[in-house]
């Protein structure tokens, strides 16, 4: 068992986060308190290859394994959550989809582009106002109609919505339900009728916008069909696993940025005549936030060497997940007692890194159904 990276992972870890430390990290604050993308930021990551992290090269991507995959988005954690999550989202949600079950023609048409920098972003629409861990309560309704599908519903929540070239959307296309009842569509974000509501206001992650959209009459062609229809709920399923990954290594790089603005702080902070590094309680909460994050990262890099090796990753995944995102609300609510007073300022980064932190056990699956998922697999390996 090896549990260093190879040459080209740590080469790769390397130039990320010397590119986030220069191009995200000093600005995180500016955009998140703005509201803003740091688009300077994501148009030089088309020719880094980050936006193409989950795209084959023959389609512009890095074609990089699942594990530099992991290490970018945990890095681009480290330098900010929100980009960090419009980039996970526009990885892992609006280009995975079609990298696996698209046609050539589709990924020529719409990876390129998405991979680029010179584009918008992707985004995939699956939550609704009444359904989000119950995706078999999804509404939206896709009916053929003369070799056009027509699209009506409505979505909630939907990353890089108002940011984006394209939508995949998970619509109903078998009224009678069961478990072939749905499909995925690309839907452009110009096709009349598509209406991207304003970006939702949140309690963190300022740098990344999710927004509700409503469908009415929407045409799409017959080749937007994403992979074949009725797999809908499968694909979702697939591509969600490979999310978790992506929200657990977001996850770690917060906790570890929250973690070092901790020990600076700590090492220089004076109380009862020394640094309250110095002092045990301060030091145990740095000792577990040093081993909780260790365990996350291992367990990051865990499930998506399983993915790399073509091996089932569902449960690794959502233990990950689980785990990576609890940890990551543990660690930097430490990191704000650390501060003190200062630590619930504006002035230092570390209440930012919580609220962001927060969201992690919600999106892409919340803290529940990972449980949920773990169980079933628990439950069925043993007799
Ligand atoms: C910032 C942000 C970005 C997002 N981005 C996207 C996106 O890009 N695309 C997209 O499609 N969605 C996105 N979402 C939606 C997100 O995936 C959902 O919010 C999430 O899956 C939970 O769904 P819900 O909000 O409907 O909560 P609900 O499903 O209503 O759950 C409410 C509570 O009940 C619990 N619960 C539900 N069912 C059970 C059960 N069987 N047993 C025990 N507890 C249960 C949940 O864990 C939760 O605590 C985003 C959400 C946010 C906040």
């Amino acid at each position: 068992m090896n549990f260093d990276l190879n040459e080209e992972q740590r080469m790769w870890r390397k130039a990320v986060h010397d590119f986030v430390a220069q191009e995200v990290q000093p600005f995180a604050a500016e955009f998140s308190e703005r509201g803003e993308l740091n688009w300077p930021a994501l148009r030089k990551m088309g020719p880094m290859g980050i936006l193409g992290i989950t795209t084959p090269e023959k389609y512009g991507g890095s074609g990089v394994d699942a594990i530099c995959a992991a290490i970018a988005i945990e890095e681009l954690g480290w330098a900010d959550g929100g980009t960090a999550l419009t980039v996970a989202a526009h990885t892992g949600l609006g280009c995975a989809p079609i990298a696996k079950f698209g046609i050539h023609e589709q990924k020529q048409q719409y990876l390129t582009r998405a991979v680029s920098g010179e584009s918008k972003l992707a985004a995939l629409a699956l939550t609704e106002p009444g359904a989000g861990s119950d995706l078999q309560a999804v509404r939206t309704r896709a009916k053929l109609d003369g070799g056009i599908w027509v699209i009506n519903g409505s979505k909630a929540w939907i990353t890089n919505a108002g940011d984006a070239d394209y939508i995949i959307t998970l619509a109903v296309t078998q009224p009678e339900g069961g478990s072939d009842a749905m499909s995925m569509f690309i839907v452009p974000t110009n096709t009349p009728g598509l209406h991207v509501a304003p970006h939702e206001k949140k309690m963190g992650l300022g740098s990344c916008h999710s927004n509700a959209i409503t469908y009415e009459n929407v045409r799409v062609p017959a080749e937007n069909l994403l992979g074949e229809q009725g797999y809908g709920l499968q694909q979702t399923l697939r591509t969600l696993d490979g999310g978790r990954i992506s929200i657990a290594a977001i996850s770690v790089g917060i906790a570890q940025s929250a973690m070092e603005a901790a020990i600076r702080y700590a090492k220089e902070r004076q109380t009862f005549g020394k640094p309250i590094a110095e002092h045990q309680a301060i030091q145990w909460m740095l000792a577990d936030a040093a081993t909780e994050i260790h365990a996350a990262r291992l367990m990051v890099y865990h499930a998506a060497w399983l993915k790399d090796q073509g091996r089932s990753y569902t449960k690794a995944g959502a233990m990950a997940k689980l785990f990576a995102s609890e940890m990551g609300e543990r660690v930097t609510r430490n990191a704000i007692q650390i501060h003190g007073g200062y630590g619930y300022s504006r002035e230092y980064p570390v209440e930012r890194m919580y609220r962001d932190a927060r969201l992690m056990t919600v999106g892409e699956g919340t803290s529940e159904v990972q449980r949920m998922v773990i169980a079933r697999k628990v439950l069925a390996a043993i007799r």
